[in-house]
């Protein structure tokens, strides 16, 4: 086919307003911090790299600008589930939108590379290796091309986890169409990456867009881990009850059984990894997206690529390896602005794990020294007494003046001790007993246990036996686990969990330095949600209208089933409680509620009204 033949010209001018836009076809009040800024570089030809935290808005940045442009707009993006997603969603908003993959056939490949020379599309979702084959760039070449987008930009840095080499060739575009404006994105932090996405992307004339990191609606919670089903439960129940969520484990076998646990209990929960056949992942994702208050349990393998705006809540009941892990991982949830909850359970046993996974994996020097820093950086934000969102925003170069009043640290400000003299006792006991028991072992001796395998190694003649009866095994269980966290004690890697004396210790072993050593806070039922006065308050918390709630809920399922896509690609949760709270009376009052452009307003607005009449009615 000779595309050259099928291009018509697009007459199209760019006097669309993007504010204009903003209302019209995605039915928002105000452009948030930077969006408005990096649109307007876009239509005014410039290059941009933006760098904003999941949630932050990243795709409007290129949506608009892709309607206020003449042409099409071509999205790169890796994650075929999202595309399908994304595109699925803009067209409920009336956009012309369409994606190319290799999920499709001949046939359908062939329309859509046909509405795009034609002109039929506003924008055009491509995976990275589709793009650059020479027939699709051949194709582009022939087309008016209003913008490239590449999104999850940071797969272009090899450092990273999610490294794809197709990405790499992405920097032809900037060759081979100087004029096109191309704007990258990623929610991926640190400076480095930004420096070789910049690079290796060819935008180093882009003006880079940093926005903050924080993300002010999660509220951050990490508790010492007593009984993790029963934590997690009470949780749940006092917190999240038919919420979504996601609940992260690091092994199958504990997703498994925490997915029995939850579903026994009543919830809908359903495992995800990679144990599992490719048809049920698939098949627990979908139900995950489509259906209200689905918890889903999972092992890391699960959450690339899932924007559900409404996740409510994120567990883990295992330790990240790192900020980057946690931060990723955590960051699933809220991705609405809505209060959501981080909330995470660890203990000793899952820092020694850890300690001795890094020391035990194969990796040179180089390698694990880095990863020991990223574990090092992970713990600390476990045992900090101060603000936890300080130390995170802190670790990715971000800086939050004032304590955040949404974590558990600031609602509760943990107390701390003087430990220089537990602490010693601790140390000098692993010392004399040979630095071959584990934390058990040792408490027992401290605590002067008369059971039998102390006996028989003659450990009740050491002289720290018995020394530390001041304090129950819980306090000392907490002692080791700050050691342990903080390196003065390592877990040994060959085996068991026997525990070693750094070098880093020796100061403390002599009582040459104080310490000062967390309390941990005594678990209550319902711990944490203190009223934070922050005025952040849940969706579920502010529903005075059960009932109603539950039936505008049915009304958008039901139209999500009939177009086979998930509620909130309908309406979100906060615009659905909006409609609830505003109980429009009118397609013109129905206009203004926020997430309610014109196409969704026609196709949807009398729907809702007549649900709301029924409610009065009834
Ligand atoms: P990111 O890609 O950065 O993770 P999204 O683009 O998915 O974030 O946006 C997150 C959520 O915020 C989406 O539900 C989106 O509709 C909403 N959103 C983005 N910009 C605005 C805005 N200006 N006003 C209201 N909601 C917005
Ligand atoms: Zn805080």
């Amino acid at each position: 086919m000779d595309f050259a033949q099928l291009s018509t010209e697009r007459p199209r001018v760019s006097d669309q307003d993007p504010e204009e836009v903003l209302h019209r076809v995605f039915g928002y009040e105000t452009f948030r911090p930077l969006q408005g800024d990096i649109i307007r570089e876009l239509v005014n030809g410039g290059d941009a790299l933006v760098l904003m935290p999941t949630g932050g808005g990243k795709s409007l940045c290129y949506q608009v600008p892709a309607l206020v442009r003449a042409g099409t707009a071509i999205v790169i993006s890796p994650l075929i589930a999202l595309m399908q997603d994304q595109v699925a969603a803009l067209k409920e908003l009336g956009v012309k939108a369409a994606f190319l993959n290799s999920t499709m056939d001949f046939e359908q490949a062939r329309d859509t590379e046909n509405a795009l020379m034609t002109g039929e599309l506003d924008l055009l979702y491509c995976a990275p290796e589709r793009l650059i084959q020479p027939r699709t760039l051949d194709l582009l070449h022939h087309a008016s091309i209003s913008l490239f987008a590449i999104d999850e930009a940071h797969c272009v840095s090899q450092w990273g986890h999610d490294f794809r080499s197709d990405y790499l060739e992405l920097s032809r575009l900037a060759h081979e169409f100087p004029d096109v404006p191309r704007i990258a994105l990623t929610a991926t932090a640190d400076e480095r990456t930004r420096k070789e996405i910049a690079e290796r992307l060819s935008l180093t004339d882009a003006r880079h867009f940093i926005s903050g990191f924080d993300r002010p609606n999660i509220q951050y919670r990490i508790s010492p881990k007593t009984n993790a089903n029963k934590q997690l439960l009470d949780f749940i129940k006092a917190e999240h009850d038919g919420d979504c969520g996601i609940v992260y484990c690091l092994s199958r076998n504990k997703v498994d059984n925490t997915a029995k646990l939850l579903s026994d209990k009543g919830y809908t929960a359903l495992p995800y990894h990679a144990g599992l056949n490719a048809i049920d992942r698939a098949r627990h994702q979908e139900r995950f997206l489509r259906e209200d208050g689905v918890i889903i349990v999972a092992t890391i393998a699960f959450g690339m690529g899932i924007d559900k705006p409404d996740v409510r809540f994120v567990a883990h009941l295992d330790l990240p390896k790192s900020l980057e892990a946690y931060y990723q991982e955590t960051g699933r949830a809220g991705r609405d602005g809505k209060p959501s909850t981080a909330w995470m359970v660890y203990g000793l046993q899952d820092v020694i794990k850890l300690r001795q996974m890094l020391e035990g994996s194969m990796g040179n020097d180089h390698f694990k020294r880095v990863e020991r820093q990223k574990l090092d950086a992970m713990l600390g934000l476990c045992e900090v007494t101060s603000c936890r969102r300080q130390v995170l925003l802190r670790y990715f170069g971000d800086t939050l003046e004032q304590p955040c009043g949404n974590c558990d640290t600031c609602l509760n400000p943990p107390e701390t001790w003087d430990g220089k003299v537990a602490v010693q006792k601790a140390l000098s006991c692993v010392f004399r007993t040979g630095q071959r028991f584990g934390v058990t072992y040792l408490i027992d001796v401290l605590r002067g246990s008369e059971n039998e395998r102390i006996l028989q190694s003659g450990h009740q003649t050491v002289s720290t036996y018995g020394i530390g009866t001041e304090l129950s095994a819980n306090d000392w269980k907490s002692v080791f686990r700050q050691l342990v966290a903080n390196g003065y004690l390592r877990a040994d890697p060959e085996g068991y969990g026997a525990l070693q004396l750094t070098e880093q210790c020796r100061p403390l072993l002599k009582g040459e330095v104080a310490i000062q050593l967390r309390k941990d806070p005594v678990v209550k039922a319902s711990s944490g949600r203190g009223s934070s006065g922050s005025g952040r308050r849940r969706i579920a918390d502010q529903i005075t209208d059960k009932p109603g709630w539950e039936a505008l809920r049915a009304c958008r399922k039901s139209l999500a089933d009939e177009k086979g896509v998930p509620p909130y690609v309908i309406f979100h949760d906060a615009t659905l409680f909006e409609i609830l709270d505003k109980k429009p009376n009118s397609l013109s009052e129905m206009a203004e509620i926020n997430g309610v452009g014109a196409a969704k307003l026609e196709k949807y607005g009398e729907t809702f009204l007549a649900a709301l009449r029924e409610l009065d009615g009834a």
